[in-house]
This record gives C-alpha cells, structure tokens and sequence, in this order.
C-alpha cells in the first residue's frame, strides 16, 4: 500500500516478501566496508585483507640462474650442425656460485637456482652431454638460451605484487616471502556477535527435558565464522524475554560490527527479533522469497549490522551461505557480491516444489568419468533436517517459478565452497 506521500509505508515495505536478488542489492547498498588497518606478521596473515596493495623492493628471482642441474655455456661457442667441445673450469651451485666470468671455450657445471655467471647465456641438460672429466662434448642440437630464469622475469623490482583488497591465500604469502616481505598492512579484524534465542534450547552436555532441544546453532555458527578476518563474541542462549534480548542487543550493538541472532525472526508469540529491531534500530527487509529461509531480517542497531536468521537449523546455514557471508566480504572490503559457481546437472532423484520462493535443496553432486554431472536429493529437505544438510555437497538452486522436478531432469546446482 501506497501512503499520502506515494511511498511504500515502512511496515509494508518490510513485510513484503523480496527475492533473493533484491535482498542481494539491498545489502549492497546499505554496507560501507569498515574502515582501519593493522600490521601483520606474513605468517599470520593467511586469510586476511590487505589494506594497501604491495609492491616489490627486488627483482624475482634476483639472480639470472638455472632452470636446470646441467652445464652453463656460452651461446657464441655453438658450432652449426655439429658436436662441440668445451673446457669444464668449475661448478656454480644453488647458493654458491662460480664469481669468475665464463671465457670463449668454457663452461661450468651448474645446479638448479645456481647463479648464471657472467659470459654464459645457455644451460644444457646434463642428460645430454658426455663429458670426459676435463672437457664437456655438447651435442649438435645444443640449442641457444634455454633453462635459464632471468633476473626479474617472474616480478621486476617496483613492480606490484598484490593489489589492496586481496583475501590472503597461500600462493600470496609464498609470492610476499619470495619478495623478503614479512609483514603486512591489513584490514583489520571484523567484530562479530551471536546468539540463539529460544526457551526450549539446552546446553549440549546437559540432560533434555521434555520439550527441549539441544541449542545446535550456535556450534554451527561459530563454525561457520571461523574466519581469520573475524573476531567472535558468543553471547549464548537467550530466553525468549524481549527485555533481555534488547538489553544484549543494544549493549552488544556498541562494540560490534556484526550481530547475528538464530530463532525468534518469524511471527510467532515468542518471536521478537524483528519487533526489537523495528523498536531499537532499523530494519531494510524481513522476509525473503527463498526456501529454506524465509523470515530474515536485515537491518542496524546503532552502527552495527544485524542479522536476523531463522531458528531452523538448514536455514541458518543456508542463509549464512546466501546472504550473511557475501554482506561479510563486502563489509571486509570486497567491492562486489560474488556469484556461486553453478553448474547443470541431471537430476537422480524427483523433487518436491511449489512455486513462489527459490529453493536451496540439499543434493549431493557427483561427476562420471567422462565429465557428466549428476544429483540426487540428499534425503529429507525439511528445514530441521540437518542429517540431509550434512550429506550435502551442493544446493539444487530451483527458481520461483519451478515446480516439481522428475528423474532425468536437468537442474542447475552450486557446489558448496565454490565461488569466483
Ligand atoms: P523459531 O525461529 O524461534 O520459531 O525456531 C524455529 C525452529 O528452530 C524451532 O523448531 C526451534 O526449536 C528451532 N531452533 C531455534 N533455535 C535453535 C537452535 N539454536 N538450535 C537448534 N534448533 C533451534
Ligand atoms: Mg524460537
């Protein structure tokens, strides 16, 4: 419904159901990366964002030096089309090489890494030689220039390696120790809180009673954040009292970049997340067109972003998967929502769909062979079904409009884990 105004009435807008998409845009709009640095050891620094891209004091390798275990020649020294002799005047190794220059009519015996010494511009493979202890013959196809590394082929002094806003992997960190970086500057730690509400929850380790259930959420969340651009507060299990919810709320809301809360996001009598965000922050959308999923509200408390997951189990897994981690790696310095590999599959099993939300079943994806892939339901797709949610390798992304699914049908399918 339209106000006096010809704008959408805050209650409406935020109880319409949105698709995945616009949830997406929404996110995009509202998140501002955080801001500050810090420092990091290299070998600390897996993972995390660089703040300032890095440049290169030395040139990679530093050295001309060989590709191979052979000997180090002089191109001028091939004769066309026929064997040639050359004096063997002494080794350069990995770490210590021959200093003198090469003359006309010599070579050296070199080692892999080895330093190319002056006047050599050649390394044959010593596969390919004879040698006859003072003298190396080379063969008649001795080629000019090969299995040689020259000095800042791979990186040249001054030359970028990194640009800011790199996530850390394990290759970056071998390419900053080959430069002789050992620190870096990096964004700093994202602050994250989260807790379950629910009366019924119960601490593992403790005997249910009737009625309850074990608080597996939290596991899987902190699961989920284990992250090394994250630092978690578990706030714990909160009765469903309003009054406590928002007093953790709001206090949390002042020293953390994130909250996310599980159970309490529907509109149940107990639910009273999105009442408290409405009361203490502001809310940009509630409910989602997806499946598992549905009732997720996204908003702010103060300066801190909120995420209202449902109570449900799978759901919270899939909509940390689908909207909480790409609003992270945008909050962390990532300057667009990155999209899920998604591949064609035919699909083993029949499924169960209505229309009207996009669905997340859990399947479990294989490939034959030759290159075909297949997927079969991972079992039970009820949102409380974690055993299926732990068999799973993939989500079968089915559409809004999509209806059931038969056997030999071919579905669109993201792999967990996978993104470009
Ligand atoms: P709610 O969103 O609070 O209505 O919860 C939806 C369903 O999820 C209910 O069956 C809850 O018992 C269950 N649930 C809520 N929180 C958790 C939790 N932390 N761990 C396991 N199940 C939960
Ligand atoms: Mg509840």
């Amino acid at each position: 419904m339209m106000d006096s105004c010809g704008t959408e009435s805050f209650n409406q807008k935020t109880s319409t159901l949105i698709t995945i998409e616009q949830a997406l845009e929404n996110i995009n709009d509202a998140i501002t990366s955080i801001n500050g640095s810090e420092r990091v050891m290299l070998k600390n620094a897996l993972g995390r964002i660089l703040s300032d891209s890095v440049y290169s004091a030395i040139n990679i390798p530093p050295d001309t030096n060989s590709a191979m275990d052979g000997y180090a020649f002089s191109s001028t020294d091939i004769l066309p089309n026929q064997a040639f002799s050359l004096s063997l005047i002494g080794t350069s190794w990995a770490g210590t090489p021959y200093e003198k220059p090469l003359k006309s009519g010599q070579c050296i015996r070199i080692f892999t890494g080895a330093v190319v010494p002056t006047g050599a511009d050649s390394v044959i493979m010593q596969e390919h030689i004879q040698s006859n202890g003072s003298s190396i013959i080379f063969p008649e196809s001795t080629h000019a220039n090969e299995n040689i590394r020259h000095i800042g082929s791979d990186i040249k002094q001054q030359q970028v390696l990194l640009l800011a806003d790199k996530k850390l992997n394990s290759s970056d960190l071998g390419l900053l120790a080959s430069a002789g970086i050992y620190d870096v500057s990096v964004t700093r730690k994202l602050n994250i809180a989260f807790l379950s509400t629910g009366d019924e929850l119960t601490a593992i380790g403790e005997t249910l009673k009737l009625g309850q259930i074990y608080d597996s959420n939290r596991y899987t969340l902190n699961a989920l954040l284990n992250d090394n651009c994250i630092n978690i507060t578990d706030l714990g299990v909160l009765k469903d009292d309003k009054k406590t919810i928002k007093e953790t709320l709001v206090t949390a809301s002042k020293t953390h970049d994130v909250i996310i809360s599980t159970g309490g996001a529907s509109v149940g009598e107990a639910d009273y997340i999105k009442e408290l965000l409405d009361e203490c922050g502001q809310v940009n959308f509630w409910k989602i067109a997806i499946k598992p999923g549905k009732p997720l509200a996204f908003g702010k408390i103060n300066h801190c972003y909120f995420f209202a997951l449902p109570g449900n189990p799978v759901s919270v897994i899939a909509t940390f998967n689908k909207i909480v981690s790409p609003a992270l790696r945008l909050l962390t310095g990532e300057k667009t929502i990155k999209k899920n590999i998604q591949l064609t599959a035919i699909c083993n099993s029949s499924l169960t769909k209505a229309k009207g939300r996009q669905e997340y079943q859990r399947g479990i994806l294989t490939q034959t062979p030759s290159g075909e892939f297949f997927v079969e339901s991972a079992g039970k797709q009820g949102s409380n079904i974690m055993s299926a949610m732990s068999r799973a390798n993939c989500y079968i992304v089915l559409a809004i409009e999509c209806e059931n699914i038969s056997v030999g049908q071919t579905v669109t399918v993201e792999p967990f884990e996978l993104s470009i």
